[in-house]
């Protein structure tokens, strides 16, 4: 749109410029001569308006080429990190792999990582050192509490209730049961009560029995334990 008016304006100088020949007074030239002067002066203005657009243009391109480099670095970098729960119930982003203490390790805010932003957690000590509290710069989020995870609390973390469901079955029960036995009972799909079978396996509360087909589970001495301390707790 612009362009089109400059050259329509370059135009009309140009025009005017070629009849000035066939004007046969002062006066008339001399309007001609302002004419054009006056067109030119408009099409400089314009010109300088279009130049400063297509800075504005350029500079903006350098912005989001340097925006989608920084995403592209971000993505690699993103991979470095897991989200872990570093209190109960307490999630922070945390270099994959770290085997320093929770303490001391650097931790970084997760709703800001969603942002695609690594914003270190500032953890300050409070109430004369008794609790901790972990604040994050970027979106002022604070957050208190008593102490760190310890890295083998991870795995001695509370079993979330359908687990509990199917451990509390076994010592209900008293005998050995399979998946099949126990997926309907607590109202889940033969799938999901593998899956759940598979986390309580590796939790060592409960054994596969020898000689069973299908094979079937009894409850082990630690998972007896655990099912009493939840009751309590
Ligand atoms: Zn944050």
């Amino acid at each position: 749109m612009e362009v089109a008016s400059l050259l329509a304006s370059a135009k009309a100088a140009y025009d005017i410029a070629k009849g000035i020949n066939a004007l046969k007074n002062e006066v008339d030239r001399n309007q001609a001569v302002s004419k054009i002067l006056e067109v030119l002066i408009a099409v400089q203005t314009e010109a300088l308006s279009l130049q400063e657009k297509h800075s504005l243009l350029t500079t903006k391109i350098q912005e989001l080429e340097k925006e989608c480099d920084r995403l592209k670095d971000w993505q690699a970098e993103k991979e470095r990190y897991e989200l872990k729960e570093i209190a109960p119930g307490l999630f922070a982003r945390i270099e994959k792999g770290l085997v320093d203490n929770l303490q001391s390790a650097h931790k970084f805010c997760a709703t800001c990582f969603e942002q695609n932003s690594k914003a270190l957690l500032q953890q300050e000590k409070i109430q004369v050192g008794t609790r901790l509290s972990l604040t994050c710069h970027r979106c002022k989020s604070t957050v208190i509490f008593d102490s760190y995870l310890k890295n083998s609390d991870q795995s001695e973390q509370k079993l979330d209730s359908i687990a509990e469901n199917i451990i509390k079955r076994f010592f209900d029960t008293g005998r050995d049961l399979s998946a099949n036995d126990i997926a309907p009972a607590v109202s889940v799909s033969i799938g999901v009560g593998q899956y759940y079978f598979d986390i309580l396996i590796d939790r060592k509360f409960i054994v596969q029995s020898t000689g069973s087909d299908p094979p079937e589970y009894s409850l082990t001495a630690k998972g007896r334990a655990y099912v009493i301390e939840s009751m309590n707790s």
